[in-house]
């Protein structure tokens, strides 16, 4: 089967566990020599099989690299990894998953290529708040609730708040935030208010 890997942890000696997402699963799985194989990196696609072994963590073997254009680009594979990373925070210990999450997965590590990575995830990220119904839509503050004027300051989740109500805020027309939340497009965001949705974002979801 096909996964992404979206956490290793060191275990004893050269052994890793791997965590690999799939299309039902968030498997957690265990690798001999993990820590030389060069095919493990976090973010990776894989192809892969599983071997039971009773009580213990099953088995991850008979593991093939399935190589994106992007990974030879190390900005875009830095902030890659950071998106897999929130993601595994995210998910956590479930086990059983919706096939959203690795469909957002393979659709934008195949377009990762060509784009602004900080742009990709800052979009990803938004389409996987929507999906889980936590996208805010509101205009007004999330704190005190009062109606939001023209700027309004973007906080942890991507929530929307008043710049009364927080002290070291991302500010944003609060147009341009909303039709961002609206069309998923980044198209009237520049490049530096980017970088600063993409902080709130690694922030945690
Ligand atoms: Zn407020």
């Amino acid at each position: 089967m096909q996964g992404f890997i979206l956490k290793l942890t060191k275990s004893i000696k050269e052994d890793m566990i791997v965590k690999i997402l799939t299309t039902k699963h968030y498997y957690t799985l265990y690798r001999f020599y993990g820590a030389r194989h060069n095919i493990l990196y976090t973010g990776r696609k894989i192809d892969f099989e599983i071997e039971h072994q009773g009580i213990h963590l099953p088995k991850l073997r008979n593991i093939m690299h399935l190589a994106r254009n992007y990974e030879k680009q190390l900005e875009r594979v830095y902030v890659w990894q950071q998106f897999c990373n929130l993601l595994d925070r995210h998910l956590q210990d479930t086990k059983e998953i919706d096939q959203f999450y690795y469909n957002l997965l393979n659709q934008h590590s195949k377009i990762l290529e060509k784009q602004n990575p900080k742009r990709l995830v800052s979009s990803a990220y938004v389409k996987l708040l929507e999906f889980e119904g936590r996208l805010y839509h509101e205009n007004i503050c999330f704190i005190c609730g009062n109606t939001f004027q023209d700027k309004v300051a973007i906080t942890q989740g991507l929530l929307l708040a008043c710049l009364n109500c927080v002290t070291a805020p991302v500010i944003m027309n609060k147009k341009d935030i909303l039709d961002f939340y609206e069309t998923k497009s980044l198209i009237n965001i520049s490049d530096s208010e980017c970088t600063k949705i993409y902080n709130t974002i690694l922030l945690g979801l």
